[in-house]
Formats: structure tokens, sequence, C-alpha cells
């Protein structure tokens, strides 16, 4: 897998860099973000309970999200947002718990505001083959108007964790589906992708921001669905 330096994340209002430990500190100074709090504000409805989630991948932690969440969202949303951005490859069933594979399954028509305190920590598991799991941590609620008409807003997503070539070191863009079965995270740059000689599973992918990239079947494309 790719080798994480200090994780650094891009803040999606101002498109600033944002250290990891550093996203609360971050969106009090972010002037987009305090603008849309404030028009949010003027207009018509009561207030709700907000959520600020850290999201990040078990055993990745260079892999991670923060998202606001109306609590009256449910978890069905939030299994639909990681889908798109993180980890849809074949339609694979998921699960919420606390306490990942002892613990029991929420139903995922649970709201956010009904299961989750401040402080405790959800479990994702996408996948029970090849399995894909994401921890899910209130780190911070608010009262006021949601900025959005969706469930989720994104905050800040992980700069995509740097790979190096195998072959020299350079910044990698591409990864050996073959190698990768042979458990070797075979990142190529541009010049070495094209001599790579492996091709039983097709030609080298593209690397995405995505925990999941490469197993089962997924190449992606880790976008956001709105
Ligand atoms: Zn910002
Ligand atoms: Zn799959
Ligand atoms: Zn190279
Ligand atoms: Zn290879």
């Amino acid at each position: 897998m790719p080798r994480g330096k200090q994780s650094k994340g891009q803040c999606t209002h101002c498109g600033l860099e944002v250290a990891k430990n550093g996203v609360a500190r971050h969106l009090k100074s972010c002037a987009p973000w305090q603008e849309l709090v404030r028009k949010a504000e003027n207009k018509k409805g009561g207030n709700e309970k907000l959520y600020r989630l850290r999201v990040q991948a078990a055993g990745l932690p260079e892999f991670w999200l923060d998202l606001e969440m109306r609590g009256r969202g449910a978890l069905k949303d939030l299994d639909r947002y990681l889908r798109a951005i993180w980890l849809e490859c074949c339609g694979h069933m998921s699960q919420f718990s606390f306490g990942g594979w002892r613990g029991d399954e929420l139903p995922m028509g649970r709201r956010i505001q009904d299961v989750l305190e401040p402080g405790a920590e959800l479990t994702h598991i996408y996948d029970f083959g090849t399995s894909s799991e994401t921890l899910i941590k209130a780190v911070d609620v608010r009262e006021g108007r949601p900025v959005s008409s969706h469930p989720i807003t994104l905050q800040v997503r992980n700069v995509m964790p740097e790979s190096e070539c195998i072959e020299c070191g350079q910044p990698a863009a591409w990864l050996c589906m073959e190698c990768l079965q042979e458990n070797i995270w075979g990142a190529l740059c541009d010049k070495h992708a094209k001599a790579h000689p492996h091709d039983e599973y097709g030609e080298p992918i593209p690397l995405v921001n995505s925990p999941r990239l490469g197993m089962c079947g997924y190449t992606g494309p880790a976008e956001p669905p709105y």
C-alpha cells in the first residue's frame, strides 16, 4: 500500500491543505465555509443537529474524510456516500455496527442522531468476502441549519497518498493488478507502466484516492456522489 507521510487533507470549501488533526481549527477560520453556515442560518426552517464525522479506513489511516451529516440522515445515506466515494465494485452487501464484526448489525433506516453519540465509533463493513472496513466517529455536533439539502456535505478529504514507482522511485500513477495478486504494491510511473511486462489482468489501472483500490474488482472512480 502507499506509504503515508504526515497525512493532509484538502478543504472542499476553500481548497487549502489542512493537517488531519487541524480540521476543527481550520473550519472555524475557513471563510467560504463560514459564509455557507451564515447563509443557511438565514433560511427558513428549524435547527437540526449536525454532526461532523471523521471517517477513516481501518488500518489505512491515510484515507480519511470529514463529513458534516444531518442528524436526520439515515445510515443508508452514509452507506451510499461511502460506496460512491470509496467502495463500490460489484454491489456487495454492507453493514454498520458498533464493535465491528462482533457487534450487532444496525438497521440501515436508523437516523444518525438516534445511533451516534459524540465520541462513539461505528464500523462499516463493505463486502463480507474481500472486506473493506471503515470507522466513523462523531467528533463534533452543532445545532443549526444544514448548508445543503443533501444529508451529507464533504468538508475535507485526504490528499491522495503518494506511491513510488517500483522500478525507478518516481511518483507513480498506475497500479499493476498482476503484481497485486502476488501481494506486491506494483505502483508504476507513466514510463514504466508502458514497459511493465505483466498483462494477465490487463493493463495497469490508474491509481485513485480510495482505500479499496485493487480489492475485488475495485478500480474507482472514487468520486463523491454530490
Ligand atoms: Zn477551508
Ligand atoms: Zn466486488
Ligand atoms: Zn518508473
Ligand atoms: Zn506487475
